[in-house]
């Protein structure tokens, strides 16, 4: 089931998300939304918080569906090593419409949990790098704004105000 993706300005996006605990159906279940909620959209990464539920999980599939082999689940990520530095425009399905470059390691290792509760250990660079940060980031209740500086980052929280007042965000 596709599930409303949350939005800039909504609580649960800003807050620490909890550690699953087990592997339920109803985990299971939210693991299906989630796919099919980040295909659709189309993008190429999601986290629980952005389809309301505050538990550390992401979905992430840098080629949009295009390869079964793509799709990465994670619970309860950490990063584990992390190198380089890359900075590429950056936007997220929660702050639909904007785009920045943000500075991130280039490669990173990632260790979590797959569903079925087995540690897994993914490495990811260039774009999968950049989507494993971002999503960790969404577990963390930070966003790809936080990463801005000055300017650029006072502009589009502008842009977000307006478009919230006049009730179309
Ligand atoms: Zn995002």
């Amino acid at each position: 089931m596709i599930r409303p993706i949350t939005k800039y300005g909504e609580a649960v996006l800003r807050g620490r998300a909890t550690e699953v605990t087990e592997i339920t159906a109803d985990v299971q279940t939210l693991i299906d939304d989630m796919i099919e909620t980040m295909y659709a959209a189309p993008g190429v990464g999601l986290a629980a918080p952005q389809v309301d539920v505050s538990l550390r999980i992401f979905v992430a599939d840098p080629s949009s569906g295009r390869r079964v082999e793509a799709l990465s689940i994670m619970i309860n990520p950490e990063i584990v090593e992390r190198e380089g530095v890359q900075s590429e425009p950056e936007g997220c399905l929660s702050v639909p419409d904007f785009e920045a470059p943000v500075a991130r390691p280039t490669r990173v290792v990632v260790r979590g949990l797959d569903r079925d509760g087995n540690i897994q250990e993914l490495e990811g660079e260039g774009l999968l790098a950049r989507v494993f940060q971002h999503e960790i980031d969404h577990l963390d209740g930070a966003l790809f704004l936080d990463h801005l500086r000055g300017l650029k980052r006072d502009m589009i929280l502008r842009k977000i105000k307006k478009l919230r007042r006049s009730g179309t965000w």
